[in-house]
């Protein structure tokens, strides 16, 4: 069974069908690319997913259960968590804290919030400015920040949205290899981004958005050769 069955959800703006009758299944340990132009509907599909918005129609099951209309914390209590295109921390406390919040929110206990991020900490290269107030960090080390906040506790599914938009290039790879090892470790993944060479480099899958629509599904390689894909791009 998959871990996410998405079917036929739908989202309307008034009269604008931002998510057309989106028809996804998500098994456990896919790493998937979710592109299309802009516009197409990519934001707003994850914004159901993660119940940051209410869905017009359809259903998500999520490990069997039907998920849909559940709100983001309940969604987080059972392992969907969402990483914003904004970053969300808190300026007026340390990066460790910043964690160890995340860690609390996520259900962890102290000790063991305390060990991940320190951990996690290490692996996104930000140790040395761990006691530093957030507020005082670069944007990309904030990123960073907010990016290892959605790992504390682990995810059944991340939904990750441009996580490199506007990072620094030594942090995009920072970013993506620990991308890559998590998957390989076996974590589930939903990956909206225009970074096609990330992309082709991440991700084995990938779903191509237009018009709300799912236009192609299968292995990257072969959607983004689609001349529905090609097109759907040149009209941007
Ligand atoms: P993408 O992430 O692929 O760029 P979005 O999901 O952000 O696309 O947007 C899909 C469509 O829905 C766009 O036409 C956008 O203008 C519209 N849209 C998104 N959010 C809202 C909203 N809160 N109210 C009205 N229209 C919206």
């Amino acid at each position: 069974m998959p871990l996410m069955q998405i079917n036929e959800v739908q989202k309307h703006f008034g009269g604008l069908r931002a998510v057309d009758k989106v028809s996804l299944d998500i098994s456990e340990g896919e790493l998937v690319g979710l592109i299309g132009p802009n516009g197409s509907g990519k934001t707003t599909l994850l914004n159901v997913l993660s119940g940051h918005l209410q869905a017009s129609g359809g259903s998500v099951r999520f490990d069997g259960e039907n998920v849909l209309g559940f709100k983001p914390a309940q969604l987080v209590c059972r392992g969907i968590l969402r990483m914003f295109q904004m970053t969300r921390v808190f300026n007026r406390i340390s990066a460790f804290d910043n964690l160890i919040v995340s860690g609390l929110a996520q259900g962890l206990s102290e000790s063991e919030s305390g060990k991940r991020a320190i951990e996690l900490l290490e692996e996104l290269t930000l140790t040395h400015v761990m006691y530093l107030d957030a507020g005082q960090l670069s944007g990309g080390q904030r990123k960073l920040l907010e990016f290892g906040a959605c790992f504390m506790a682990k995810p059944r599914i991340a939904l990750l949205d441009e996580p490199f938009a506007a990072v620094h290039p030594v942090m995009k790879e920072t970013m993506s290899a620990f991308i890559k090892r998590r998957n390989e470790a076996g974590q589930t993944f939903i990956l909206v981004s225009h970074d096609m060479p990330v992309v082709v480099d991440l991700c084995a899958r990938s779903v191509c958005m237009n018009a709300g629509k799912v236009l192609a599904d299968g292995p990257t390689d072969q959607v983004l050769h689609t001349s529905a894909v090609i097109e759907a791009y040149l009209g941007e």
